[in-house]
C-alpha cells in the first residue's frame, strides 16, 4: 500500500496538460470549429500513437502473458434485452439535480451534503430541484421505424459483450474454468458532468478483462487479480505513491458487485478512479440465463460433469483515462540553463520509452554538406524497428526541446564527425546526456536502453 499523499506532487495542472495536448497534437476538442462537442475528444497524431501503445501494452499483459486469457471484439450494438438482463435499463442511473436559478446541472452525489440538504445550489445559492434518476445509456433506433420496438442502446460498458459470448468461447476454444476473456473497445455514457479534459467523457474506451472462476474460489481470485493489476502499473513505471486502493463502501457498490476496489490515481484535481477490480459474483450469467432462456452453466468435465454458474472477477480500466494518467504522470518541467542549451526551462514528458509516441528522432546538425542525407538514411534504417521522427529545422537546442515536450526518449544527431567516421551521438531525454556510438550499433543500443529503462525523476 502506498503512503497517503494529499496533493499532486508533479508540476502538471489540467490547464497545462490540456494545452500541451492540443499544442503537440495529442488531443483536440471534438468539432472545435463549431464551438466543440462536450464529452467528446479527438486523438491527434501523437495521441493515437500513445493510445495504441497503451492498449497494446495492456493487451500483451492480459493475453500474451496469460495462457488462460483470450481476446474478443464484440459489437457496440447489442440486443436490447442484454441491457435489461444486465440491470442497466433499471439501475444504470445517476442522481441528478438542477439549479432553478442558474440552470446548472449536478450529480447529487458530487455536491456537498449541506447543499443537498438545504437544496441550495453550490454555485449561485439558488434553489435546487428534487433529485431524480437519470439513465446514462445513449438510446437510439435501429431500422426505419422510430418507435419502442426499434430502440437500441450504445453499450455503456464492454463487459456484457464478453458475458454473452462466454459459452461460444468455451466451445470454440476449449477453455476451462478458471479462464478469462479480454476486450478493448468503445463505450458510451450520457455523463452529466464532463469536466477535467478527457477524464470523464461521453464516448470513451475501456480495457476490460472478465475472469470466470468456480464459486468459492472467487475471493482468492479477486485478491490475486488485485495483486496483478497493481503490479501492472509498477511495471509500466507509474509513480507508485500516486496510486492507492479504495474499497467501495455499501453505498457505492454497484448492483452486481459482491466486493469492489478501485485503483485511484492522484490526478492534479485529486484522487480519482483509474480502474475497478470487481467481484461480480454469478449475477451477470444468472441474469442472462434467465432473460435468454439459454443454459449458461459451466460443465466441469474434470469433476464428474459438475454444473455451476461461474463467478466473475472483473478488471475494468479506462483506456482514455489511462492516457490522461500517463500524461499527468510523465509531465515535468525543469531548469536546464547549466546544460548549455538555449532555453532556461524545458517541459519534458518522461514517458516510458515503450509508450512514447516517437521512440527516436533523427536530427542533422546542419541541412547542408550531406548531413541531411545521412540523417534521412539513418532514419530510414531505424524506421523498420522503431517509430521515428525527422527534424532539420531550427537550432539544435530548440529541436531537442520540441522532442522533450513530445516525450521522445532518444535523439540521434548527425554531425560532421559522423561523416568522417560513421558515428552519431545518441541523446537521452531524461538526463540530456549524449554518447557517441558507431552508427552500426544504434538500433541494438536503443533496444537495450528501452529494456533497461529506469525513470530518474
Ligand atoms: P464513476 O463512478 O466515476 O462514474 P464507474 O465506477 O461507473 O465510474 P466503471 O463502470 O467501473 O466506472 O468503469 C470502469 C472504468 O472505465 C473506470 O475505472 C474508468 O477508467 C473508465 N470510465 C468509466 N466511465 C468513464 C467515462 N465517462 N469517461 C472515461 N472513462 C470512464
Amino acid at each position: 500500500m502506498s503512503q497517503e499523499l494529499t496533493e499532486y506532487q508533479g508540476p502538471a495542472t489540467m490547464e497545462k496538460i490540456t494545452s500541451l495536448a492540443k499544442r503537440r497534437g495529442f488531443v483536440f476538442q471534438s468539432s472545435e470549429i463549431y464551438g466543440g462537442q462536450s464529452g467528446a475528444w479527438d486523438y491527434g497524431p501523437l495521441g493515437i500513437e500513445l493510445k495504441n501503445r497503451i492498449s497494446r501494452n495492456w493487451w500483451k499483459e492480459m493475453t500474451q502473458l496469460h495462457d488462460d486469457i483470450v481476446g474478443l471484439d464484440a459489437a457496440i450494438l447489442m440486443h436490447p434485452r442484454v441491457w435489461e438482463a444486465s440491470g442497466h435499463v433499471e439501475n444504470f442511473t445517476d442522481p441528478l439535480v438542477d439549479c432553478k436559478k442558474c440552470k446548472s446541472r449536478f450529480r447529487a452525489d458530487m455536491i456537498p451534503e449541506e447543499n443537498l440538504a438545504a437544496k441550495k445550489c453550490p454555485d449561485c445559492g439558488g434553489e435546487l430541484t428534487d433529485t431524480r434518476k437519470f439513465n446514462l445509456m445513449f438510446k437510439t433506433h435501429i431500422g426505419a421505424l422510430e418507435d419502442e420496438s426499434s430502440v437500441i442502446y450504445l453499450r455503456p460498458e464492454t463487459a456484457q459483450g464478453i458475458y454473452v459470448n462466454y459459452k461460444n468461447i468455451i466451445q470454440s476454444n476449449r477453455m476451462k474454468v478458471p479462464f478469462g476473456i479480454a476486450q478493448i473497445g468503445k463505450a458510451f455514457r450520457n455523463e452529466i458532468v464532463t469536466k477535467n479534459f478527457i477524464f470523464r467523457t461521453c464516448e470513451f474506451e475501456q480495457m476490460e478483462m472478465q475472469y470466470f472462476v468456480k464459486p468459492g474460489s472467487d475471493v482468492e481470485w479477486f485478491n490475486e487479480w488485485k495483486k496483478r493489476r497493481w503490479a501492472y502499473y509498477e511495471k509500466m513505471g507509474v509513480k507508485m505513491d500516486h496510486l492507492r486502493w479504495h474499497q467501495h463502501g455499501p453505498d457505492e457498490l454497484a448492483h452486481y458487485a459482491k466486493d469492489a476496489y478501485d485503483i485511484q490515481y492522484l490526478f492534479p484535481m485529486g484522487w480519482r478512479e483509474l480502474e475497478g477490480v470487481h467481484n461480480r459474483s454469478d449475477y451477470d450469467l444468472t441474469r442472462h440465463m434467465q432473460f435468454s432462456g439459454k443454459d449458461l452453466q459451466y460443465i466441469d468435465q474434470d469433476n464428474n460433469n459438475d454444473r455451476y454458474i461461474p463467478f466473475i472477477i472483473e478488471t475494468s480500466a479506462g483506456l482514455t483515462r489511462t492516457l490522461l494518467m500517463v500524461l499527468c504522470d510523465a509531465y515535468d518541467e525543469e531548469k536546464v540553463a547549466d546544460k548549455g542549451n538555449d532555453d532556461d526551462w524545458r517541459t519534458v514528458l518522461r514517458f516510458h520509452p515503450s509508450l512514447a509516441p516517437v521512440t527516436v528522432a533523427v536530427l542533422p546538425l546542419m541541412k547542408k554538406d550531406g548531413l541531411a542525407e545521412m540523417a534521412k538514411d539513418i532514419q530510414h534504417e531505424l524506421k523498420q524497428d522503431f517509430s521515428t521522427d525527422y527534424d532539420q529545422s531550427g537550432a539544435i537546442g530548440r529541436r531537442y526541446r520540441r522532442q522533450d515536450e513530445a516525450g521522445t526518449p532518444f535523439c540521434v544527431t548527425v554531425d560532421y564527425e559522423s561523416k568522417d567516421n560513421n558515428t552519431v551521438t545518441l541523446r537521452f531525454r531524461d538526463s540530456m546526456e549524449q554518447v557517441r556510438i558507431p552508427r552500426a550499433e544504434l538500433a541494438e543500443r536503443i533496444r537495450k536502453e528501452i529494456k533497461a529503462y529506469k525513470r530518474i525523476k
